[in-house]
């Protein structure tokens, strides 16, 4: 495993990180011995960074992440997040930034979080998140139940918006570094190099899209960007390897985050993605698979350089 640290903290995270959101059943049932084993097969491995939050599974997901890390918490970096509880369900006030927290701690089994993140900014008041939330969080590292914090969110524009109006130390964005986008090594990188601010990038299968399985129901993408990915996957399919590997060693590959976060929550999975991380670069492949997506995505996915116009 390459190790990579964060921005300016003192947090060291393996490039390859895993995301728990799986473990509180996002994506379809999980067994929870099963995701026990994932967890601890991946620290086994040398995956250090741990990313949860009370909205997976609306709390089981830091329930069985917090079992499986028992014994093992000083091995790993763990963030989780606040503000988000639900669908629909948002609240980014100091009151509720304090308590969640203490929630999280409790069902995680811990006293601290590495990284705790304000989740989905871009549903929140923007004013509220800056002059509010932010400055609570603060304080929570104050007190050392967190070592450090940050913002995540879709729309790169709001997340750099925040990070010009107060300092936070890390960021994570999704879906805007994969093989279908990459706009965050354009829009959202620079910023966060002349900040010193340390990049997490998340759903490196575009959630699930870029799998021989295809995306979930609730995937937000439209059907002509489900068929765009497929045809890829059939592409990489008929060439005798798997799209997923592809996609996930184009973005481990990426020096312009400390890490990525891939979605596990079976041992077969940790090891899909160890092997993807050891597998050789194939920069042909990941040309001709991006010709086959990028018509289609450039049409129907909102782009974080459009939002920056
Ligand atoms: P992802 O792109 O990693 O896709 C996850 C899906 O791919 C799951 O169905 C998983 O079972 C499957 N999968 C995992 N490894 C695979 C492999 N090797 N081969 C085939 N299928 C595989 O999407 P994600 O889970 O949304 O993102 C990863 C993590 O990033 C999340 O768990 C979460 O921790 C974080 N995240 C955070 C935010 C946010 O804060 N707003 C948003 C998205 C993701």
């Amino acid at each position: 495993m390459q190790y990579r640290v964060l921005g300016t903290t003192e947090l060291e995270v393996s490039v390859v990180g895993f995301g728990a959101s799986p473990l509180g059943d996002v994506y379809g049932a999980t067994g929870p011995e099963e995701g026990k084993r994932a967890v601890h097969l991946a620290i086994d491995e040398g995956i250090n960074f741990f990313d949860v939050s009370p909205y997976y599974g609306i709390s089981l997901a830091e329930h069985r992440l917090g079992a499986a890390l028992e014994g093992r918490r000083n091995k790993v970096v763990l963030a989780t997040k606040c503000g988000r509880y639900g669908g629909n369900e948002f609240d980014f006030s100091a009151r509720r930034v304090f308590a969640s927290v203490d929630e999280s701690l409790h069902r995680l089994r811990t006293d601290y979080v590495d990284l705790l993140f304000a989740h989905d900014v871009e549903f929140g008041d923007i004013k509220q998140i800056v002059e509010e939330t932010i400055p609570a969080m603060r304080r929570l590292q104050e007190q050392g139940k967190t070592r450090y914090i940050g913002v995540t969110g879709f729309p790169l524009r709001t997340l750099i918006r925040i990070a010009r109006a107060v300092p936070v130390d890390a960021i994570l964005s999704y879906c805007h570094y994969n093989l279908l986008a990459d706009d965050l090594a354009t829009v959202l990188a620079p910023l966060a190099e002349s900040q010193g601010i340390g990049l997490i990038n998340a759903s490196p299968l575009h959630m699930g899209l870029l799998t021989e399985r295809g995306g979930p129901a609730w995937h937000p993408a439209p059907s002509e960007m489900r068929e765009a990915a497929g045809s890829a996957a059939e592409y990489c399919h008929h060439r005798g390897f798997d799209i997923s590997d592809l996609a996930l060693r184009f973005c481990f590959d990426y020096p312009g985050v400390a890490t990525t976060l891939v979605g596990m929550a079976t041992r077969e999975q940790v090891r899909s993605s160890l092997r993807a991380f050891e597998a050789p670069a194939d920069p042909q492949m990941v040309r001709k698979v991006r010709a086959i997506v990028a018509p289609v995505f450039n049409r129907f996915w909102p782009s974080g350089r459009e939002e920056n116009q």
